[in-house]
């Protein structure tokens, strides 16, 4: 099995094209083939070296490498040309002498198809007269002559696709300068580099008749060909710019780990079969099969993308997460060196900030209250719970630091005490948590507060509730 991945470096590696990508590289390694990567560069004007490094990054992110390539189609202009020429010898090919905006003309005219016309046209004149033409340096473009019948291929999504060759153009194989035309160079090189599968979008279904007819035509093996439906946005359109980031490496810059954008991008019109989603590089591989690709359009869901990444996230080493938060942190004036290398604490600190993260940038907020010793303090938490009802909240801190004071640390222990006292000061427990949260970690929300007690210690707890009773007195 050899299948390939052949972007056009037109511009930066986008979602449907990433996943076009997965799937190939998916289907080479589950079946230990070969996967090439080809740059279908023939379009110069908007062809760059920096769409291409763009692409090769995105792909290198994503951890999708390839055997053999990258090849440059434009390296293949002559073998593209010699196609074309043994057609035309063999009489499968014209040459077209017409005057494009003639043709044009006279096929609105006649409602017939510009091909049509130009075969026409073409058919006028005899195999000498157009030899000779050629021969004095006039100017012609080479075309393909469509056969009758009809075109008939398996697909690997849709299943039988026929086409009837009447809707098939002449399609036009060298321009009169010639350079020769995509589907020509598509069909060329896939079989130069023996490729034996084709997953590609389903924007390319109308390319495949042309190219079957081609592979027919020359006398070359044809590939077996997959057409993956399209990738739509949440609201039901085809995915766009519209959307938000559809560059791969825009998500790489949210947080996104390459990891879960794999996973995500394979579940994008496949499935495993089975009710699984969280997998990793090796289970898509081992799982991964063309007979459960999918014939319906995907929807690009963001909120699953992140819940993907989150659970990725998690599943990283501790200590590849430690180290992270040592850099990410590692330089504020307040940092507590030294926590992270408590192996226990930091098990303690990983189990309750990771369910909270989505990214890595999640989890350094989410870690931030319990590494560093200055806390920035949200604004609308200090409003809503400690000066909108200023005595209340002063209270509550105060008993609280009493009910804390000789207990055993423990989340349990704790739980109890802070119980006892919402009970005592007849109020309900929220009524004390939340001004005890806004004290302990600045914020609104943080992670269960039995959990932050303990994780934050004695004294650490001890002077935050003492630091916020001050703050609450200095606020006027
Ligand atoms: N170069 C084409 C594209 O980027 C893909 C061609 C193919 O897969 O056959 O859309």
């Amino acid at each position: 099995m050899r299948v390939r991945f052949a972007p056009s470096p037109t511009g930066y590696l986008h979602v449907g094209g990433a996943r076009t990508a997965v799937f190939n590289w998916l289907l080479a390694r589950r079946h230990q083939g070969t996967f090439v990567l080809r740059i279908e560069d023939t379009d110069r004007e908007r062809s760059s070296d920096a769409h291409t490094r763009a692409i090769v990054d995105g792909m290198a992110w994503l951890g999708l490498d390839w055997d053999e390539g990258p090849f440059f189609q434009s390296e293949g202009v002559e073998r593209h040309r010699e196609a074309a020429l043994r057609l035309l010898a063999e009489g499968k090919a014209y040459r077209d002498f017409s005057d494009g905006e003639a043709v044009r003309e006279e096929a609105r005219e006649r409602k017939m198809h510009p091909s049509r016309v130009a075969r026409e046209h073409a058919e006028r004149v005899d195999p000498e007269e157009s030899e000779r033409r050629a021969q004095a340096g006039e100017r012609f473009a080479v075309r393909f002559r469509v056969p009758d019948g009809e075109t008939v291929f398996e697909d690997l999504v849709h299943g039988e696709t026929r086409f009837g060759n009447d809707d098939v153009d002449d399609l036009v194989l060298l321009r009169s300068d010639g350079s020769p035309v995509y589907n020509l160079a598509v069909v060329s090189d896939d079989a130069e580099q023996e490729i034996t599968h084709v997953l590609r979008g389903d924007d390319h279904l109308s390319n495949t008749p042309k190219q079957v007819l081609l592979y027919r035509a020359l006398g070359l093996p044809e590939p077996l060909f997959g057409h993956v439906p399209m990738i739509l946005g949440s609201d039901g359109r085809k995915l766009s710019k519209r959307h938000g980031a559809v560059a791969v490496s825009a998500y790489a810059e949210e947080g996104i780990l390459p990891e879960a954008m794999l996973n995500f991008l394979a579940l994008l019109g496949w499935s495993p079969g089975d009710d699984r989603e969280f997998m990793t590089a090796d289970e898509l591989v081992a799982a991964f099969s063309t007979e459960r690709l999918l014939k319906s359009a995907s929807v690009f869901d963001s909120e699953k993308l992140g819940w993907l990444n989150g659970r990725h996230l998690a599943a990283r080493p501790d200590d590849e997460l430690a180290d992270h938060l040592r850099t990410a942190l590692g330089d504020e004036p307040s940092f507590l060196n030294g926590l992270l290398e408590d192996e226990a604490w930091r098990t303690a600190l990983l189990e309750v900030v990771k369910p909270r993260a989505r990214t890595l940038d999640d989890l350094v907020e989410q870690a931030r209250p319990f590494l560093c010793d200055r806390l920035s303090y949200e604004e609308k938490a200090v409003q809503k719970h400690w000066l909108r009802d200023r005595d209340a909240a002063l209270e509550r801190l105060e008993r609280l630091l009493g009910a804390f004071d000789g207990a055993e640390w423990s989340g349990e222990e704790l739980e109890t005490r802070l119980r006892a006292t919402a009970a005592e000061m007849e109020v309900g427990a929220g009524k004390v948590i939340h001004p005890l949260r806004v004290a302990l970690t600045g914020n609104m929300a943080s992670p269960g507060i039995f959990d932050v007690l303990v994780l934050l210690g004695r004294e650490r707890v001890d002077a935050r509730i003492s630091e916020g009773l001050e703050r609450i007195r200095a606020a006027s």
